[in-house]
């Protein structure tokens, strides 16, 4: 089994979905430790891809609808988190170029993209206390399972398990990178709030796979 265009729509209407379910608990972790908007932030990108999601022509590939998602997080998300995401769906899109079915490489693939598309942009490390700490186990979980033969819905399971136990790991960190990092040794005990997101969006894919 692969998956396709109507798994990379599942995706991105459960990542909306499940943004705005927790836009409140993201301010939260934000207000700790940044300026309190991202779920803000995340939900006004998500919701304008969800007002633009219907005018996909019908012979759309999953490329096609990453690109969608990256021009308009891009363009409707102000804050860090709006180009850094905005680049890691522009560079998934790339990754899985005109492929209407996506297999277990091409999922890896597009998830190792999306999160050296993050780094480009934003040069964060792991250990930096950002997203990429939800990314990159992501990445290694996703290609482990990958390379044990997974199916496409396991290795999904796989990255989102291993972006959620990275967010939670993000707790510990003094952050090197963005607003956090203004506050030194006081962000030790908060979870970072891009993290947590990822984790969300990350899961989100795996729970489209399920359906699909
Ligand atoms: P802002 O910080 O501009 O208010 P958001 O609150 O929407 O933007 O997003 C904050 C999140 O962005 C952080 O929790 C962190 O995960 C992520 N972030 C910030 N700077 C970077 C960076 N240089 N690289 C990767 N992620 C970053
Ligand atoms: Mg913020």
């Amino acid at each position: 089994m692969s998956l396709g265009i109507t798994w990379t729509t599942d995706w991105i209407t459960e990542s909306a979905r499940v943004v705005a379910e927790h836009r409140v608990e993201l301010v939260t972790l934000d207000r700790a430790i940044g300026d309190g908007d991202h779920g803000e932030n995340l939900d006004r990108g998500y919701t304008a891809v969800m007002a633009k999601l219907g005018d996909l022509p019908p012979d759309s590939v999953p490329g096609d609808a990453l690109k969608l998602v990256a021009t308009t997080l891009i363009s409707t998300v102000g804050g860090a988190s709006g180009p850094l995401l905005g680049t890691a769906y522009l560079k998934a899109a790339g990754a899985v170029g005109k492929e209407p079915e996506l297999d277990g490489d091409a999922l890896v693939a597009l998830l190792t993209a999306a999160r050296d598309g993050i780094v480009l942009r934003g040069k964060a490390e792991s250990g930096d206390k950002t997203m990429i700490d939800a990314w990159t186990p992501a990445v290694e979980a996703a290609a482990a399972a990958n390379a044990e033969g997974k199916s496409e819905a396991e290795i999904l399971d796989a990255a989102a398990t291993a972006a959620e136990a990275g967010a939670v790991a993000t707790e510990p960190l003094v952050a090197r990178k963005g607003r956090a990092s203004y506050l030194g040794e006081r962000a030790i005990g908060h979870r970072d709030p891009g993290a947590q997101s990822s984790s969300l969006i990350i899961r989100a894919a795996a729970d489209a796979a399920k359906g699909a």
